[in-house]
């Protein structure tokens, strides 16, 4: 449907505020959980338009819009759902993408329970606006009508950076940077652009078709990617330097952290990093693939985030009969995306909560045959804020299985900053920055997992954001750059055309 044949928003009545607060969060549509769980298709079939214009009645247009503070990259959140319900859906879609240059992976993979909608006022008396939800909708048809939304070719600038890495990063700072008329390489350590999005998250959650077309963009708006190409051992850094105007390193963290428990080097344990990338990136479940990988039967993943989930749903559709998570806190504390557990549920995925891995176990060939854990309880909170898990002596049990997955977290990888001797490093080894993303080298920025460690997606973005805008500041000769203080949320203006009443084409 084009904006043009929407249904005419004035035939459909206004609400009041009472009204509005009676009006339910609708339910995202989704496959159904028995089907799901053995094939890779998107779990969340995204807002039909009418459940879409439904749900953003439910906005209440406060005149504090704390969502856009809860917001990383600050989102004009209750414009675009203003126009939204105007039926102005492309306007929708010009202001989504003003403010967040991936809203089709973020609609679809921030934890909006934890930023936007846990500030949704809404939130406090009942159920938030569903922002995650709109926010996918529109993001989904602008990117369904792409041709339709005009792209005037900035004038070139002259000036040229290098961009290390293809992450959410990268992208964000090379199409900010591209949208100024910069000239701009990506290079990227693997043979196809994107990130975690590409080769962490599966197909079942964000459809690479998704991220592929946000590429593509980026190549038609003139970004270079250059591919198969390790900074660190193609080229040094150094070398970037003296080859461009400015540097964006966005290398993110994905060297994995292991249990260091006996037995952790049997045949039949993955990182969950590996897992995920050989089946993701490289295709592992196809019977020809040059990079299989097992198809376990009874597959035991370590950990409770986002990673663990995927790589846990993963072996699921790859026909594990038995995929538990062993988790060492318990079901409060788990950090992945509350959405990610209830889907991993639904699919048949066992949790052993207050669990940990003290040993792996394998047979005389070395494979694995199982996993030693011991009872946790949870004692005073640690420095995260969560209740740190102690052991319980005595209490150790065994899961019998034939591949483990650890996901316990990832670190940075050395490989680049070992060979940029100039280039300030933590005592953890992520790149130091200032407050505009520079680093220690003069005309090198940086931003993403590798300054903040193991992040999400949206603060890379903001990251690649406000680096962008750094860099051009300072391909322009102004240093330090003028920043521009966030508007405080009474200020906060909606900036299309002034609201009509307030419209809705069905209640419950
Ligand atoms: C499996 C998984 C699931 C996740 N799920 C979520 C989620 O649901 N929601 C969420 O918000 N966050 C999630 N995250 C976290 C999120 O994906 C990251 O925080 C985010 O991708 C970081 O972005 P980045 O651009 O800094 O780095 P990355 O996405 O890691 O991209 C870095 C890129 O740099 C390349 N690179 C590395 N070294 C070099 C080098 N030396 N030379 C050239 N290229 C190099 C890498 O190959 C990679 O393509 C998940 C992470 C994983 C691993």
């Amino acid at each position: 449907m084009t904006a043009d044949e929407r249904p005419n928003p004035e035939e459909r009545p206004t609400l009041t505020q009472k009204e509005r607060m009676k009006l339910q969060r609708v339910a995202m549509p989704e496959q159904d959980a028995a089907a799901r769980a053995v094939n890779f298709g998107e779990v969340n079939l995204g807002l039909t338009e009418e459940l879409a214009i439904l749900e953003a009645e439910r906005c209440l247009m406060c005149p504090k819009p704390y969502c856009i503070d809860g917001c990383p990259v600050r989102v004009n959140i209750p414009n675009f759902i203003k126009l939204l319900r105007e039926g102005d859906i492309k306007g929708a879609a010009a202001s989504l993408s003003d403010d967040n240059a991936l809203p089709c992976v973020t609609g679809r993979v921030c934890p909006q329970e934890s930023q936007c909608e846990k500030a949704c006022l809404r939130a406090k008396t009942g159920q938030s606006v569903a922002i995650g939800y709109l926010e996918r909708y529109v993001a989904d048809w602008a990117n369904r009508h792409a041709d339709e939304i005009a792209r005037s070719p900035a004038a070139r600038t002259g000036k040229s950076v290098g961009i290390v890495g293809s992450g959410p990063a990268g992208l964000t700072a090379a199409g900010e940077l591209a949208k100024k008329g910069h000239d701009v390489t990506i290079f990227e350590a693997f043979h196809a652009p994107g990130g975690v999005l590409i080769y962490g998250i599966p197909e079942f959650r964000l459809p690479k078709d998704i991220v592929k077309s946000e590429v593509d963009r980026l190549v038609d708006a003139g970004v270079k990617i250059e591919a198969n190409a390790i900074i660190g051992k193609t080229y040094t850094l150094p070398e970037l330097r003296d080859r461009f105007d400015a540097v964006f390193i966005a290398v993110g963290a994905g060297l994995p952290v292991f249990m260091n428990v006996p037995g952790e080097n049997y045949k039949g344990v993955y990182s969950a990093n590996e897992y995920l990338t050989r089946v993701n990136l490289m295709g592992a479940w196809l019977q020809d693939a040059d990079t299989p990988v097992l198809h376990g039967q009874r597959v035991v993943v370590v950990g409770g985030g986002n990673v663990a989930m995927d790589a846990v749903r993963t072996a699921r559709r790859l026909g594990a009969e038995s995929a538990t998570i062993v988790y060492r806190r318990s079901r409060d504390e788990l950090p992945a995306r509350a959405e990610e557990v209830h889907h991993a549920e639904g699919e048949g995925v066992i949790f052993e909560y207050l669990a940990a891995p003290t040993e792996v176990i394998g047979d005389e060939d070395r494979w694995v045959t199982g996993v030693r854990c011991i009872r946790m309880e949870l004692g005073e909170p640690d420095d995260s804020g969560r209740r740190r898990p102690e052991p319980i002596e005595g209490s150790e049990f065994e899961i019998p299985c034939d591949m483990l997955v650890v996901a316990i977290g990832t670190r940075s990888n050395p490989l680049l900053t070992q060979t940029a001797p100039d280039l300030e490093v933590s005592k953890w080894g992520y790149i130091v920055t200032d407050d505009h993303g520079m680093t220690s080298m003069p005309g090198v920025f940086a931003g993403g997992d590798i300054v903040r460690g193991a992040a999400t997606v949206i603060l890379a973005m903001g990251d690649g954001k406000t680096a962008a805008a750094s860099i051009d500041s300072y391909l322009n000769g102004v240093w330090p750059p003028v920043v521009e203080e966030p508007p405080a949320p009474a200020e906060h203006k909606a900036r299309a055309k002034p609201a009509p009443a307030a419209t809705v084409t069905a209640r419950t």
